[in-house]
C-alpha cells in the first residue's frame, strides 16, 4: 500500500545528532511502520530512539522491536499509571526479566496521572511505590511520568531519592516550582513538542531557559503531541519531528541549534549510558 501521508518539509537541511527519548513505537498507530519511521529519523540525524513501555504488554513488544532493530533501539520497562490497574503479581518478575536485558535502559514509564484517573488514586501510588523499588534493586534510571498530581508524585519520588541511580521527569508541562523542585531533587527533564504549541506552550517557552544543560533531554512522545506549529498540520507524531523541536528549545533558550542539540546529546547518553 502506498504510504499517502504527506510530510511536511524539515526545518532544517543538515542532519543534527539527536536521541529521541521517548516514543510510543509499539503503539498500533506506529509499529506496522517502524522501518519506515527509523529510516525517516536517521535521515535526519535522530540516531537512537528510546522506545516506551507503559504496561506490561507495551514493554514486551518495545522488546521485540528493540530486538530487530538492535543498532537503532533501545526500550523502556514499565507500567503508566493509566494502566496499574491491569497490574497483578506476576507484573514485577516480568519487569525485572525485562530489565536484565541491556537493551533496557530505564524503568518506566511509571509516576502518577490525576488527569483522567485510569487508575484508582491508590492503586497509582502503590505501583509507583513497587516501580521506584524495582529501580533501587536494578539500579535502572527512572523514565518518570506526572500529570496533575505534582505533590504526591513529589512526596513518593523523594522518599526514595536516596536510593535510586536518578530520573528523567518526562513530557514535563508543570509549574516554575514544580521544575524547580524537581531540579532540587536531581531529577532531568525532558521536553516534548508541547513547547511549540504557540498557545499551551507558553508558559514552558519561558521555563526552559532554567533548565541546566546537563539536565535537559528531548523527546517527541510521538504518536502523540505534534508539534503544532507544523503546517499543514501532522496527523501522526514520529521522531522525524525532533529536530523541530530542538530548533525550537534552543531558540527559547538563546542557544545555537547545534549546541543544544549537542548538549542534549551528551546527557543523555550519559543518562541512560548509551
Ligand atoms: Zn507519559
Amino acid at each position: 500500500m502506498k504510504n499517502t501521508q504527506q510530510l511536511p518539509p524539515f526545518p532544517s537541511q543538515t542532519p543534527l545528532s539527536c536521541i529521541d527519548i521517548g516514543v510510543n513505537l509499539s503503539h498500533k498507530r506506529l509499529c506496522k511502520q517502524a522501518p519506515e519511521i527509523i529510516r525517516r529519523a536517521q535521515a535526519v540525524g535522530v540516531e537512537r530512539i528510546i522506545v516506551t513501555g507503559t504496561s506490561v504488554a507495551s514493554s514486551l513488544a518495545a522488546e521485540q522491536l528493540a530486538k530487530r532493530f538492535p543498532q537503532s533501539l533501545s526500550f523502556t520497562a514499565g507500567v503508566h499509571p493509566h494502566d496499574v490497574k491491569h497490574c497483578d503479581e506476576q507484573t514485577l518478575t516480568r519487569l525485572k526479566k525485562m530489565l536484565d536485558n541491556p537493551s533496557c535502559v530505564a524503568v518506566g514509564e511509571c509516576g502518577l496521572d490525576f488527569n483522567r484517573m485510569f487508575s484508582p488514586e491508590a492503586t497509582q501510588k502503590e505501583w509507583f511505590h513497587h516501580q521506584l523499588t524495582l529501580a533501587e534493586q536494578t539500579q535502572r534510571p527512572l523514565f518518570l511520568h506526572e500529570r496533575d498530581a505534582f505533590e504526591p508524585f513529589y512526596n513518593i519520588l523523594k522518599q526514595h531519592r536516596d536510593n535510586i541511580s536518578g530520573g528523567v521527569v518526562h513530557c514535563f508541562t508543570g509549574t516554575k516550582k514544580a521544575l524547580h523542585a524537581y531540579l532540587d531533587l536531581g531529577m532531568h527533564i525532558g521536553i516534548t513538542g508541547w513547547i511549540c504549541d504557540p498557545r499551551r506552550g507558553a508558559h514552558l517557552q519561558e521555563l526552559v531557559s532554567e533548565i541546566p544543560a546537563d539536565r535537559l533531554m528531548l523527546e517527541t512522545d510521538s504518536p502523540f503531541l505534534a508539534p503544532k506549529d507544523i503546517e499543514p498540520a501532522i496527523k501522526t507524531n514520529e521522531p522525524l519531528y525532533l529536530p523541530h523541536i530542538v530548533k525550537t528549545v534552543a531558540r527559547c533558550r538563546g542557544e545555537d541549534v547545534e549546541e543544544t542539540a549537542n548538549n542534549a546529546l551528551q546527557t543523555t547518553r550519559r543518562f541512560f549510558s548509551l
